[in-house]
């Protein structure tokens, strides 16, 4: 895939919904207080797991509640 697809296609991805844990802390960046942080005040995270969009929230998620969920976010 060229390199400027890619870029573009990164951007859309941007506004992914990040799901916060009980913690606080998104679930794809367990350990980073600032981007939770950022997510929250970027108004990018979530606590329902209903309307997470972040593939890799998703994955911890499903990992975390073995939930019967499809392997990726709808949309
Ligand atoms: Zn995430």
């Amino acid at each position: 895939m060229p390199t400027e697809l890619r870029r573009n296609r990164a951007k859309r991805r941007a506004r992914a919904l990040h799901f916060l844990n009980e913690d606080g802390m998104v679930a794809c960046n367990p350990r980073d207080r600032e981007a939770a942080h950022r997510a929250e005040a970027e108004g990018i995270a979530t606590e329902n797991q209903q309307a997470v969009t972040c593939r890799k929230c998703w994955a911890v998620i499903r990992r975390m509640d073995r939930l019967e969920l499809p392997p990726y976010p709808r949309g």
